[in-house]
């Protein structure tokens, strides 16, 4: 598996699409980015599995 992996993430304030580098040895992970279109931080639940990244969720405020 790859330790990095590059993941879309789409704002759900503007429909930018993001794209995000995971570190798959850190496990599963919460990471806030701020838009760079939209300035508004968007969280994102990352869930790894032993392939690499199985779920990404954009959590709502
Ligand atoms: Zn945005």
């Amino acid at each position: 598996m790859n330790i990095l992996e590059t993941i879309s993430v789409q704002c759900p304030s503007c429909g930018e699409v993001m794209e995000l580098q995971v570190d798959c040895e850190e496990g599963n992970q919460e990471i806030t980015e701020e838009c760079p279109v939209c300035d508004k931080p968007v969280t994102i639940a990352i869930t790894i599995s032993d392939n690499g990244v199985s779920s990404v969720e954009i959590l709502a405020d």
